[in-house]
Order: C-alpha cells, then structure tokens, then sequence
C-alpha cells in the first residue's frame, strides 16, 4: 500500500497522537542496561558488518523467529525488521503508515544518517505480549513502561495498546542513534517525548510536536519552584528514579519552547556539529538561543512555560 499525499495528512496524524500514553518512558540508562540476549547479540552485533543490510536483515528476522514465541511473524523493509504477535498485513499497515512517513519527516528535519544496522521494531499488541516479549528477550519484565529502545541491541519495543506515540517516541530514539550516537540524554528523551504527540506540517514534510500532559507536570513543578535549573539537568544525572516525571516533562517543554521559536532544529544540528567540544549541549543551546548564559536560558523558558496554556485535542 502506498500513501497518497492525503492520507499522510489525514491518517497520519491520527495514527501519531498518543490517546493514553500515561506511562513515563524508560531512561537510557534502563532500556541500555537489560541483561545480554545472547542469540540478539548474534544476529544484531556479531554479524560482518560488510555483509548486505538485506543479509544481515534477513538474519536478525530469522534469529527473533526462533528467539520469540512461534506464532510472531515477521517482515523486514530496511533497515528495520518488523515483528509482533500481528499479522504480516497489519506490520506492513504499521511500516507504511505509520513509521515510512515518520522517518521520512524525521530526516527531513533531523536525521542526516540513516541506520546502516538492522533495527528491530517490536510491537506488542497488549500489555501481557509486551511483558512476555521481554521476558523472552532478555528475562526482564519491564511491565513498567510501555516501550523501550535497546541502544546495544538497536531494538524497539513497544506495546501498541499504549497508543501510536509510544511507538513514535521509541522511534526516535532509534533513529537519533543512528544519526547522532553521543546526542546527549536530556535532549534525546525531549526529542523523542516531542513525539509522543504530534502531527504533519501542512506539506507533509515534518512533524510538529503538540502539547500534551507533561506540560502540566513541568508547569506544576516550576510553580513549587522544583523545576532544575538548565545547567543543572544537561550536565548531571538525568531522569532518576525519583523524579523522571518531571525531568521528562521539563525536557519536553524546553523542546516544544524550541520548536515555537524555530531553533529545535538548528539546536539539534548545532549540538550534533559541537558534540565533540560540547558533550552536554548547553553551550550550544545558548548560542542557538543568543542568550548570554544558561540563567537567561532559564528566564526566557520559564516565562514562557508559566504563561503557556495547553491546548485540547
Ligand atoms: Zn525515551
């Protein structure tokens, strides 16, 4: 099936706008940590990397279908290897209107480098196949989140029931990492929780991140003055067990403030070109943002974040 430039306008949106996204996405440092799935090792990392992506594709298909349950099915549009306890009908529907049109709006506007790895895209479609799908994979169960990405692995997981933008931000994710491995975590988990809502431009070329339910989670935390400071959260730990919540929404808001003034995606080109000098990005946020230093940063947002009222879908 291929998309008409309508249904991209119409269906698209629709199929992208998370209707009961409730649960925090995982950290880095969580979906990187699982235990090693040695038969995933083998089809995604110890395979020749000189061998053709259609080969080492076709691999990594072959190593899940003997990895995973027996009634998963699988289909491979490259890079990605599609699974899921779907038909093959449904995971083609999924690639071609969900996921083609997302990762085509996404290197228009961020991603220079696409995947020259298989990546797996995993879809789940209740909470007990999610459950049991990681379980399999590496003996987690990970019940606590709705989707994960594996950087080792360069594996989506994503239970489906969650709504679309679950499936858009781990999405994200995978992609960022192909085009910017060291892109710094706070921006990373913005970037991708931007998505969890959003819709196509009028011309179908970029997705434009909407407000969702972190906007009240950052406003609520700037008013009890809880809120970090922006040099604080770019250089020390981000998303703690303790406070994810609110580390996901202010990274989200910061990105949805950037993308309203139009220097997300030059911040995201800019700190991709200075990661070398700038691993956390910050300095090139305030260049982007012609602001003198990080506190003017924080002045500009939080008076923009205070005033900015959430719109309805
Ligand atoms: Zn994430």
């Amino acid at each position: 099936m291929k998309l008409t430039r309508k249904q991209i306008l119409t269906v698209g949106p629709v199929l992208l706008v998370a209707t009961c996204y409730a649960i925090a996405a995982p950290s880095r440092s969580q979906s990187s940590q699982a235990a090693v799935s040695i038969i995933d090792d083998a089809a995604t990392e110890d395979r020749d990397p000189q061998e053709p992506l259609t080969v080492r594709c076709a691999a990594a298909a072959k190593s899940l279908q003997d990895r995973l349950v027996a009634n998963w099915k699988f289909i491979v549009r490259e890079p990605f290897v599609l699974g899921g306890d779907l038909t093959e009908k449904e995971l083609d529907a999924s690639y071609q209107q969900t996921i083609a049109p997302t990762v085509r709006a996404l290197a228009v506007s961020y991603f220079s480098n696409p995947p020259r790895h298989p990546t797996i895209i995993l879809l789940c479609s209740s909470d007990e196949r999610f459950r049991e799908c990681n379980v399999q994979l590496d003996d987690q169960d990970r019940s606590q989140y709705s989707g994960l990405y594996s950087r080792k692995h360069r594996r989506v997981v994503v239970n489906v029931a969650s709504g679309e933008g679950t499936l858009a931000h781990e999405l994200t994710h995978a992609l960022a990492h192909a085009d910017f491995p060291a892109m710094p975590e706070w921006f990373d988990e913005g970037l991708a929780s931007l998505h969890e809502e959003c819709e196509f431009s009028l011309d179908g070329l970029h997705l434009i991140g909407n407000d969702n339910w972190r906007n009240e989670v950052a406003q609520d935390a700037l008013t009890r003055g809880e809120l970090r400071l922006l040099e604080d959260i770019t250089s020390k730990r981000f998303g703690s067990r303790d406070r994810a919540h609110v580390d996901y929404a202010h990274v989200r808001s910061m990105c949805l403030y950037l993308q309203e003034r139009g220097l997300l995606e030059p911040f995201y080109r800019t700190c991709r070109a200075n990661a070398a000098n700038d691993p956390t990005g910050l300095r090139s946020l305030c260049q982007v943002a012609d602001v003198t230093d990080p506190k003017a940063f924080d002045d500009a947002f939080h008076a923009w974040l205070i005033t900015h009222q959430t719109a309805t879908p």
